[in-house]
């Protein structure tokens, strides 16, 4: 079972701007139209983290 989370590395104020994945270290950018609203950000984070595939590259 992955265990995963996703971690803002990056603010704007109070707006996250940059997320990543703990478990696979893979960012995620909000682009600039989701910027201007924090709910769009964090929404935005969260759409991208729950559809990424964590890729490790120990995985054997
Ligand atoms: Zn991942």
């Amino acid at each position: 079972m992955e265990k995963r989370n996703l971690r803002v590395v990056k603010w704007l104020g109070t707006t996250p701007a940059v997320g990543v994945c703990t478990f696979c270290d893979r960012l995620f950018n909000v682009p600039m139209t989701a910027l201007k609203k924090v709910s769009d950000a964090q929404e935005s984070l969260r759409v991208q983290f729950t559809e990424h595939k964590c890729k490790r590259p120990d995985a054997s």
